[in-house]
C-alpha cells in the first residue's frame, strides 16, 4: 500500500530494527514508547481495521497471537504485558495498518 508507513517499514524502505521477523509479521520498537518496553507487532499484509477481516487475514492475526507468547522472554515481557489494538479515530489509531501494541517492562497503570 502506497504511503503506508508500516508497509514501508515492512518493505525496508524506512529503516527500523526488527526484533523478530517471519513470513507473516515483524516486531519493532515503537518510536514513541508509552511504557518502559513498547513494541509493535505488524502483519506484513496491509489492512487497517478488524472490520476488514477475511479468512486469510484472520489466519495472519491468529499467527501473530500464537507467536507473541513465544517471544515474551526475548522481549523482556515475561512478567506480564498489555496487548492493545487501536481501531479508528475514537480508538486513537494513527497508522491505518493493523498492528498490535505490546506494552510492559514495568507495572502499567489503569486505563
Ligand atoms: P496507533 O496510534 O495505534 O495507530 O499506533 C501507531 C504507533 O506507531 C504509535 O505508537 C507511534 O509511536 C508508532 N510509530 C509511528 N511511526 C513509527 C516508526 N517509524 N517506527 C516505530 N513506531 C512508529
Ligand atoms: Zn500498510
Amino acid at each position: 500500500m502506497e504511503n503506508c508507513i508500516f508497509c514501508k517499514i515492512v518493505a525496508g524502505e524506512i529503516p527500523s530494527p526488527r526484533l523478530y521477523e517471519d513470513d507473516k509479521m515483524i516486531v519493532i520498537r515503537d518510536i514513541e514508547p508509552k511504557a518502559k518496553l513498547h513494541y509493535l507487532c505488524i502483519p506484513k499484509t496491509h489492512f487497517a481495521l478488524l472490520t476488514e477481516m477475511d479468512e486469510a487475514r484472520a489466519e495472519i492475526v491468529k499467527h501473530c497471537f500464537q507467536t507473541i507468547p513465544t517471544l515474551q522472554e526475548t522481549l523482556g515481557l515475561q512478567d506480564g504485558y498489555r496487548v492493545i489494538i487501536n481501531q479508528g479515530e475514537n480508538g486513537g489509531q494513527t497508522v491505518p495498518h493493523l498492528h498490535i501494541h505490546l506494552l510492559g517492562g514495568e507495572k502499567l497503570g489503569d486505563f
